[in-house]
């Protein structure tokens, strides 16, 4: 069976339903068909590179409300450009001596609760520009007191500031008092909101720099959006001639998120969040019937507007552990991926984010088969430190190349 012009057979790779979230693991989003397009428009022609990125400018800054913006390869590379960009200005010779910061400020501050790991660690993507983390805090606290202290050396170039379901969620300093406390230092605040749904919300709090992804909630390719003060992204835009190049962008992927923003702004929201709600409705009552598994609405931590459908297992009633079920959920025929960020407290979630029609309907057969199975005491128990460590062994993986 051969697929629409590509030559290749797209049967050669397992359908898989995501209900986890956008990850990049499983290619992130479905693209939206706008993007589809722009992609399809742009691949053969010729366009001159500066004049795209300054129409990509226009849309980024009507969006987010921000001065300038642009197109990179991923958020991450949006981090390392927005880092460089806060050591170098707009100065080319300090662009091209990156990653050696001798002579600029180099230390970027940023709270221990927030040194997350999205796929790979924040810290790397602020030392892969040569600059040095600072963490602020512990754990699970930062205080005014060792944000002020962190900036008070003179030497730091930017505050790193993330907004995540992956950072801790108490105990943090909120964005509008670290951006004042760093403003006050005259240190810029760059924002990672990779995966968050408003575009404007860190921007009016103050931040100089916010980070989008374009391929999590926008649906468009892979790519990422750099937005804010003008100085800022023209020098993070600059550093597409040293450490940036190995993040290139291409003209795809830039119409391809240009399109993607644009069809942003008549997205039908209440209408996708009605189809998710009757997701999560069909999935809490098939597993309504089954002792042992408790299922509630999970409001999305960061103020995204979208709930998940969390469930409890107590593994001692139901006859096996979270983990057994994530494990076997991911092993049918058609692999139906949980989000297990936290599985080893006994809870999973559903993400409706993702769904193709007739998805959840075969995401609620496949729950009910599984914990029939569970409930007869037929699901094996996975080895924990192999799941634990399994994002790293699946890169390992011998059987892969
Ligand atoms: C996904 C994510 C990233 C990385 O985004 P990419 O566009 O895939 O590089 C960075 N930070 C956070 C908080 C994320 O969730």
């Amino acid at each position: 069976m051969r697929n629409s012009g590509s030559g290749l057979d797209l049967s050669i790779l397992p359908r898989v339903i995501n209900v986890n979230g956008t990850m990049t693991s499983l290619g992130a989003s479905i693209m939206v068909p706008e993007a589809i397009a722009a992609l399809q428009e742009i691949a053969p022609r010729f366009v001159p590179m500066h004049r795209l990125q300054r129409e990509a400018s226009q849309l980024i800054a009507e969006l987010t409300g921000a001065e300038a913006g642009f197109v990179t390869a991923s958020a991450a590379a949006g981090l390392s450009l927005a880092i460089a960009a806060t050591m170098t200005g707009l100065n080319p010779g300090r662009a091209e001596q990156l990653p050696d910061t001798t002579g600029m400020k180099n230390r970027v501050a940023i709270q221990l609760g927030h040194m997350c790991h999205y796929g790979a660690a924040v810290d790397q993507s602020i030392r892969l520009a040569g600059a040095v983390p600072v963490p602020v805090g512990q754990s699970t606290q930062a205080l005014d007191h060792q944000l002020e202290h962190a900036l008070a050396g003179g030497d730091v170039a930017a505050a790193l500031y993330v907004v995540s379901h992956h950072v801790v969620e108490y105990g943090q300093i909120p964005l509008d008092r670290f951006v004042a406390i760093a403003h006050a230092h005259g240190v810029p605040v760059i924002v990672d909101g990779a995966s968050e749904y408003d575009l404007r919300r860190f921007l009016q709090l103050g931040a100089d720099v916010a980070i989008y992804s374009g391929h999590k909630f926008l649906g468009g390719p892979t790519s990422g959006i750099v937005a804010g003060r003008r100085d800022l992204v023209r020098a993070a835009y600059l550093q597409n001639i040293g450490i940036g190049r190995g993040m290139k962008v291409g003209k795809e992927s830039i119409w391809g998120v240009m399109a993607a923003l644009n069809a942003w702004k008549t997205r039908d929201h209440d209408g996708i969040r009605a189809r998710e709600q009757a997701a999560l409705d069909l999935w809490q009552n098939a597993v309504a019937p089954f002792p042992g598994v408790t299922a509630r609405r999970n409001p999305d931590p960061t103020g995204n507007p979208l709930d998940r459908l969390r469930l409890d297992i107590d593994a001692r009633v139901l006859g096996a552990s979270a983990l057994a079920i994530v494990r076997a959920m991911a092993t049918l025929e058609i692999p139906v991926i949980l989000r297990d960020h936290e599985v080893e407290l006994g809870w999973i979630q559903l993400d409706p984010c993702n769904l193709h029609p007739g998805d959840a309907e075969i995401v609620a057969e496949s729950l009910v088969a599984v914990l029939t199975r569970a409930r007869a005491g037929a699901l094996p128990e996975p080895d924990v430190t192999a799941h634990r460590n399994g994002g790293i062994l699946a890169y390992l993986n011998p059987d892969l190349f």
